[in-house]
């Protein structure tokens, strides 16, 4: 193993996620340090953690809080990336691969792309019917985007008349060879 071939290597899933749980864990150090340890609620005294039974430090409801709206703002991240790699013609294949999808696809017998498509909806606020929209970078327009299915003709609605990458998407797809996708 030669250190050209080290540094050229692909990382792996689990090299990531290793990558990440130190981040994460860094950044749970970093939010309670700034906050001094302090909570947003006052916490109670119970028979459990009083006098003295809690010396753990800094207090873990205050890492709690961190870690979860950490976990809340890369749920947010991951909403923006998955816009912008729609934007720049990523599929939602390619999407779903890059959330790490495959068990959650074997599990509910769907499509990597579709349980992509429902990670991108299920992080929406709000109750109403929730649509998935993005800016076409060659014809401006808002697209709303219908998931990976049926096929392409239907996936994607707001594109102007004469939109090249639409345009082109389309031709490709009815120039595709016969036979099953
Ligand atoms: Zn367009």
């Amino acid at each position: 193993m030669t250190g050209q071939n080290e540094r050229s290597r692909r990382p792996s899933r689990a090299d990531v996620a290793a990558a990440a749980r130190i981040k994460a864990t860094t950044a749970v150090d970093d939010m309670v340090a700034e906050s001094a340890g302090r909570t947003t609620t006052q916490l109670r005294s119970t028979a459990l953690t009083w006098p003295g039974t809690n010396t753990v430090q800094p207090e873990p409801v205050a890492c709690l809080e961190s870690a979860r709206e950490l976990e809340r703002a890369a749920h947010e991240l991951a909403e923006r990336y998955i816009c912008l790699a729609r934007e720049t013609g990523r599929s939602w294949h390619e999407i779903g691969e890059a959330l790490d999808l495959h068990w959650a696809a074997a599990a509910n017998k769907e499509s990597i792309a579709a349980e992509a498509y429902d990670y991108a909806l299920r992080y929406q606020p709000g109750t109403g019917r929730r649509t998935f929209t993005w800016t076409c970078p060659a014809c401006q327009q808002q697209v709303t985007d219908n998931g990976p299915w049926p096929d392409p003709p239907e996936q994607e609605d707001g594109h102007a008349a004469d939109c090249a990458r639409r345009t082109a998407q389309l031709d490709a797809w009815q120039r595709r060879p016969p036979g099953p996708a």
